[in-house]
């Protein structure tokens, strides 16, 4: 990817609150020209941690970390310096420039955007069928009986795919999106006779996401005896590379840098059980994951 402008950069830092930003992480008070709270890289019991809002820098006394807003977002996300850039340009409305931006590679990128949103709209509708339908009744029980909770399914998007044939690709054309679009993103799939239907039915919808927390594919667990395979993802699209995707990433990774460590495990429940259990570093790697 191109780089960033530097103006583009300059705008970024000026457009960021980090007193709004750490304060998401530990309370802040106002100290005369200071904001001070406890530190959120070690632990402590008396604040040494400080912010100055006007130069936008923290500093902590203690454990001697410091820096700037994008610093504090590397750290504390586990993100790199053009993804926490990226991340707070879109939380702070900066549209970002490119240096020497070549108009094939904007236009990839708008494509790119655009089945984004596409994957986005679907886990939505996939995570509110869950919820709302008769006909994910059984899907419910099946996951209150694994132990899962509401607020840990509803954290990771856990969602459910309707039975019907078409409803997916009924409702991306109706949203606007081509049947290549839908193809493209691995939602829907060719019959022999080149006619198109939904790549998932009946299936409990667990969205694989990408550190920033976007959706690039799913995994689905068959809810019904007769269905051949019990999961199913994604095939390989020009987004979704399984081998390079660890499911529950956009969650953990706050975790796996504070702890240095990540715990390893095979299935999507069991990423959700530890997470539930206030194991928050677990993850599965997507080529074992069943
Ligand atoms: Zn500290």
């Amino acid at each position: 990817m191109a780089l960033i402008s530097s103006e583009s950069l300059e705008r970024v830092k000026q457009a960021v609150d980090i007193v709004e930003v750490i304060s998401a992480h530990t309370d802040l008070r106002r100290q005369g020209a200071r904001w001070v709270g406890l530190c959120p890289f070690h632990e402590e019991r008396t604040p040494s941690f400080s912010v100055d809002a006007g130069e936008k820098l923290y500093h902590c006394f203690g454990c001697g970390v410091g820096g700037d807003t994008i610093k504090f977002v590397e750290e504390k996300e586990g993100l790199g310096f053009a993804e926490a850039v990226e991340l707070l340009a879109e939380r702070y409305g900066v549209e970002l420039e490119r240096e020497q931006e070549d108009p094939r590679a904007e236009a990839r990128r708008q494509h790119r955007r655009r089945l984004e949103e596409l994957l986005d709209r679907t886990a939505s509708f996939y995570a509110s069928y869950l919820w709302d339908s008769e006909e994910a009744g059984k899907a419910r029980e099946y996951l209150a009986e694994r132990g899962l909770g509401e607020e840990v399914l509803r954290a990771f998007g856990v969602g459910y795919a309707p039975s019907a044939w078409d409803k997916i690709l009924v409702r991306g054309q109706q949203a606007g999106f081509s049947p290549a679009e839908l193809h493209g993103v691995g939602l829907v799939q060719r019959n022999q006779k080149g006619g198109e239907y939904d790549r998932f039915r009946s299936r409990i919808m667990f969205p694989i996401r990408d550190r920033r927390g976007r959706t690039l594919g799913f995994g689905g667990r068959a809810m019904r005896a007769d269905q051949g395979a019990k999961y199913v993802n994604t095939a390989e699209t020009d987004f979704f590379h399984k081998s390079d995707l660890l499911y529950g990433v956009d969650r953990a990774k706050a975790a796996i840098a504070k702890a240095a460590r990540a715990v390893v495990v095979e299935g999507y429940t069991d990423v959700l059980a530890l997470h539930q259990a206030g194991v928050e570093e677990a993850i599965a790697v997507m080529g074992t994951a069943i």
